[in-house]
């Protein structure tokens, strides 16, 4: 097994981390007290020498994104954690925030020093419980202990922090949609431009989203220097990243790896390989709306942003879905097409229609009552649905279903040929018994 820098998960497993006592007994908050003296624009320097890039999809560099913020800007600054960990196979973030939430509020408090927010928000998940208790339970800490408030260990800097609980809505990680939930209104994307909330954001204010992962790396390349981040990985696709690994494995669960690492050894070493001995059939890596791989096409393909774009998929938000040779990809392809149906959040009708067409026409092929010309239509609907709506939910939505039926044709011919044979044969009998009454 490859030895990864731990950098996020190091100190997961030692008692008592997820305490403000057990977090500063392993040399948490020392980074921050380091940076409160540093000019701000170093910070940013740092983190855009390190190369970190936003772990929760989109892949935008990190410290760049923070360099939008108008230049002279006279409005409050504000810092969101984008902790609305919901696309499918994706649970690294949950781990952040359950077992070192410490660790993720150094981070942000890294990032409002760098673009001088006073005011923060960690936009978390409604489903999760248990993290919420945990990271509350964390921020109450720092309050009382004078490392959140009006005076950040007495150097006059001033950081307040909410916890906030989304009410279970995909699209709410979307983080234009986040804004608008916050701010009380329906949690739906808005119009792009602006592009950006660093320009115009919650209350039209410059406003910074990171994901939780992203804000919990900062604390290390602070104390280590974003040469030395930049150093771990490949050229662009620098330092760790959390990959969430479930499916038909021996051994699921969160990993840190550094970014670069063969796709395939990473299933078999740290993944413990296939469970039950069968073969591999497919790959999701990146979260349920990124495309699947076949096994025949991940040779030569490692774990990070460039390659696998290569390969025909995106690195995502790291969760790497494993499916073996017993997996029916026609019920895959329902499963999420189903998921995506569900979620949309009906602004825009290609999206609203399309991704509930696309639900019908898997699920009719599923059940065996596909009809010819199905695989054709799903393309005509997924090539209507992308690149035709308000956010990339039409990409989400569109690109697995598009996947599945490119990369399994055979699955899908098969099915329609039995529903087709059915229907012949429903008829023959039917002509049979109206001859019969005869
Ligand atoms: Fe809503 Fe879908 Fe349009 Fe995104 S693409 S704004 S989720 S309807």
């Amino acid at each position: 097994m490859a030895q990864h820098p731990s950098i996020l998960l190091k100190n997961i497993k030692q008692p008592g981390q997820h305490t403000l006592s057990g977090y500063e007994s392993r040399g948490g908050y020392s980074t921050i007290r380091k940076v409160l003296k540093m000019e701000p624009a170093k910070v940013t320097d740092e983190v855009k020498t390190s190369g970190l890039r936003g772990r929760g999809g989109a892949g935008f560099g990190c410290g760049v994104k923070w360099g939008f913020i108008p230049k002279g800007n006279t409005k409050p600054v504000y810092l969101i954690n984008n902790a609305d960990e919901s696309e499918p196979g994706t649970f690294k973030d949950r781990v952040l925030l359950e077992l070192d939430p410490h660790l993720v509020i150094e981070g942000m408090l890294i990032c409002a020093w760098a673009v001088q927010s006073n005011w923060s928000c960690i936009y978390i998940r409604g489903e999760y419980g248990y993290p919420y208790t945990r990271i509350k339970a964390a921020v109450d800490e720092a309050y009382a202990k004078g490392y959140l408030g009006d005076n950040i260990f007495g150097t006059g800097f001033k950081h307040h922090m909410v916890v906030h609980r989304g009410a279970g809505a995909y699209i709410c990680g979307e983080e234009t949609a986040l804004l608008n939930s916050l701010e009380g209104k329906k949690g739906q994307p808005r119009l792009k431009p602006p592009f950006f909330p660093a320009a115009i954001g919650l209350y039209g204010c410059p406003t910074i989203v990171n994901n939780t992962e992203t804000l919990a790396a900062l604390p290390w390349i602070l104390e280590n220097g974003g040469k030395a981040y930049a150093a771990i990985g490949t050229e662009k696709s620098t330092g760790t990243k959390l990959i969430s690994a479930s499916g038909h494995i021996n051994k699921p669960g969160v990993y840190e790896i550094a970014l670069g690492y063969p796709l395939l050894q990473f299933i078999e070493d740290e993944c413990g390989g296939i469970r039950g001995g069968k073969k591999l059939k497919a790959v999701i890596p990146g979260g349920s709306s990124m495309p699947v791989l076949r096994a025949d096409e991940l040779a030569g393909v490692n774990i990070d942003y460039e390659s696998l774009v290569k390969a025909g998929s995106h690195l995502g938000s790291g969760g790497f879905m494993v499916m073996d040779e017993t997996t029916d990809m026609v019920e895959v392809a329902l499963n999420v097409a189903h998921f995506y149906a569900h979620e949309s959040c009906g602004q825009c009708t290609p999206c609203r229609e399309g991704g509930h067409w696309i639900e019908k026409i898997f699920r009719r092929i599923a059940h065996g009552d596909g009809l010819g010309g199905d695989v054709q239509l799903v393309e005509s609907i997924c090539g209507q649905v992308a690149g035709h709506t308000i956010c990339a939910f039409g990409e989400a939505l569109s690109w697995p279903a598009q996947a599945f039926i490119r990369k399994f044709p055979d699955e899908f011919k098969h099915k329609i040929g039995d529903a087709l044979v059915g229907i012949r044969s429903k008829r023959e009998s039917l002509n049979f018994e109206y001859e019969g009454a005869h």
